[in-house]
């Protein structure tokens, strides 16, 4: 029988503890912390996520400081703008909405960002100081789900990790936590070889594809921990993950749904990043 891991429940104890961890700061520093989002362009999607992280932000005490910019705004007009936040003393965390518009040179905006205020985790320094285990902001979505590992006692010490999927984002930042918890990891990708055969010898599957219900039964060993980081839409347009949930399910010893799995925990995790910006500096 698997045990569902409620990302749901989970996300709104750690926003609850940020909450607090925040009102304490403000007590003490007599400042408020400040999250600044940056959306550019009307990516229906990104809106959404957009909206959802300032709703986060208002219940667990930060303050939002939300720019919209057109989708055609220059190049040099986002770089001011992130630079101006950057010496903001206002300003603890600096998010820039990905994607951006394809005319915008995505990766120098990100690198404007300064360290500490890179509250996603993307930086170079951050994700060099991950690769070293060394402590540094984490990108929001696998740290969640490092945190669902530890609400649930799930040892990942000389498990058997796999990861499919290598962005920058989810994948690369998770095969490295996984190391840093002492699993062996393997991680997947489209130009992998015998992938079911990898996949079925995993104890700990991460699935970060962004292909619906991709990772089938015959991947997936008995008693493993799937966690289905995909935010995909099925076949009539209903929102779904990267794993066959219904075919899959009775194999695993825990799973994580979609809704209500890896997509809360990120924001929960922006949030705890946005109150350690803060609390470092
Ligand atoms: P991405 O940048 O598009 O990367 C997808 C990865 O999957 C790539 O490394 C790609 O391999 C690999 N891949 C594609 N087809 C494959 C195949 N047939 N076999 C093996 N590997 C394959 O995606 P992402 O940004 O990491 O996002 C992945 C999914 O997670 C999406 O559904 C996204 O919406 C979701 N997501 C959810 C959250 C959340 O909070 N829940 C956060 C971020 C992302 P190559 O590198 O070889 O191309």
């Amino acid at each position: 029988m698997y045990k569902l891991i409620d990302g749901k429940k989970l996300a709104q104890e750690i926003r609850a503890e940020v909450k607090q961890k925040v009102a304490e700061y403000s007590r003490n520093s007599g400042r408020e912390i400040g999250l600044a989002v940056v959306l550019v362009g009307e990516d229906p999607a990104s809106k959404v996520y957009v909206r959802n992280k300032i709703k986060a932000c208002e219940e667990v005490g930060i303050k939002s400081f939300a720019y919209y910019l057109d989708k055609d705004t220059a190049q040099a007009r986002v770089e001011e703008l992130i630079r101006s936040l950057s010496v903001d003393n206002k300003i603890d965390g600096i998010l820039v909405q990905l994607p951006l518009p394809p005319h915008l040179d995505e990766k120098k905006i990100l690198e404007i960002i300064p360290d500490k205020k890179d509250v996603d985790g993307f930086s170079a320094s951050n994700t060099g100081k991950l690769s070293k285990n060394e402590p540094c902001l984490v990108a929001c979505t696998p740290n969640g789900i490092m945190k669902m590992f530890e609400s649930e006692n799930i040892s990942l010490t000389g498990k058997n990790a796999v990861v499919i999927g290598r962005s920058n984002i989810v994948g690369k930042p998770m095969a490295m936590l996984l190391t840093n918890a002492n699993a062996t990891v393997t991680l997947c990708h489209s130009k992998t070889a015998n992938l079911k055969e990898v996949c079925a010898r995993a104890d700990v599957l991460v699935a970060a594809i962004g292909k619906p219900k991709f990772v089938t039964a015959d991947m997936v060993k008995e008693g493993a921990v799937v966690i289905d980081v995909g935010m995909d839409r099925d076949e009539n347009g209903k929102l779904c993950g990267d794993v066959d949930f219904e075919n899959v399910k009775e194999k695993c010893s825990y799973i994580t749904p979609v809704p209500g799995g890896v997509g809360p925990m990120t924001i929960a995790m922006l949030m705890y990043n946005t109150y350690l910006s803060a609390a470092r500096s």
